[in-house]
């Protein structure tokens, strides 16, 4: 729970700056005490427990791919608004994606976190060993479940001190739609629904609780599918008639991996071949590597 005590002391300690910000050549800026908020906040994320576990285990049960997070933004859009979030759904040209707000005027506080699960990660909850709960199935194997629980009961909590204090805000929570395909923040970027927010906090399960800020020490990415076209023929009959579009993938990605040895240190690549043909005797007239 100390990540999210952690995370809501931010919001806090954000709220209390702005709310306490002097113009310049004004008066000296009274000093917050913000201990008595804080404890407060602590208070409202402890009293949510349940509710963390709850969230976290019912996004795990639905697990969704990429784009197909719908019953899980059900879920979560359905509990924010019964906690009197006003819900718009479908935000940019995404059905899954949706942005929920609270409160009015500033600061517009932005809590984000990824939803999608990760293709053949099904797994049992609670054991150290690989244990699909449904064979081949999707599965959270990167703890895109847990995230919007931290972020909703922050929320839950912030909103009640600042209905209490009579701070003014916005709360905006919105869904990592699509990040295993790197898909969906763009979108939003490009969308404008981050136009006019002063802060977003943005959680990701991690082995510690590390907290970074500003620019991000991930690398920026790229996802291209290339799709190669050739000439089918039989096999064994008359394979001279052929012309494989799976060698022109193999022998794009032996090229590839000899440009590798001189990409510069930060710069990664990997591939999978996404369609390399239907069956062996059958020359592949279409083929691509993702
Ligand atoms: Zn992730």
């Amino acid at each position: 729970m100390h990540k999210f005590a952690h995370l809501l002391a931010m919001g806090i300690t954000l709220m209390a700056l702005t709310a306490g910000a002097q113009p310049v050549g004004s008066v000296a800026t009274p000093v917050v005490d913000n201990a008595p908020l804080k404890a407060l906040a602590v208070q409202g994320v402890q009293s949510r427990q349940k509710l963390a576990q709850v969230i976290n285990d019912t996004l795990f049960s639905y697990g969704e791919l990429a784009f197909q997070e719908v019953e899980s933004s059900r879920y979560l859009t359905a509990l924010l608004e019964e906690h009197g979030f006003s819900v718009q759904r479908g935000v940019a040209g995404m059905p899954t994606a949706w942005v929920a707000r609270w409160g009015q005027g500033k600061p517009v506080i932005a809590l984000g976190s990824d939803i999608d699960a990760l293709p053949r990660a099904s797994q049992k909850p609670g054991v150290a060993y690989r244990e699909p709960l449904v064979a081949d199935a999707p599965g959270h194997g990167e703890g895109h479940n847990s995230g919007q629980a931290v972020n909703i009961v922050a929320a839950l909590a912030l909103k009640d001190l600042m209905q209490r204090e009579k701070l003014p805000g916005t709360l905006l929570l919105w869904p990592g739609v699509a990040e295993e395909l790197l898909a969906g923040k763009p979108f939003m970027v490009r969308d404008g629904v981050f136009n006019g927010v002063d802060v977003v906090l943005y959680n990701h399960v991690s082995n510690n609780l590390r907290t970074t800020w500003g620019q991000a020490d991930g690398t920026g990415m790229l996802s291209v599918e290339y799709t190669f076209t050739g000439r089918s023929a039989h096999s064994a009959l008359l394979p001279w008639r052929g012309r494989s579009a799976l060698d022109a993938v193999e022998l794009m990605n032996v090229g590839w991996n000899y440009r590798r040895e001189h990409l510069r240190p930060e710069q990664r690549s990997h591939y999978v071949i996404s369609n390399g043909g239907d069956q062996p005797n059958v020359v592949p007239d279409t083929a691509s590597v993702w």
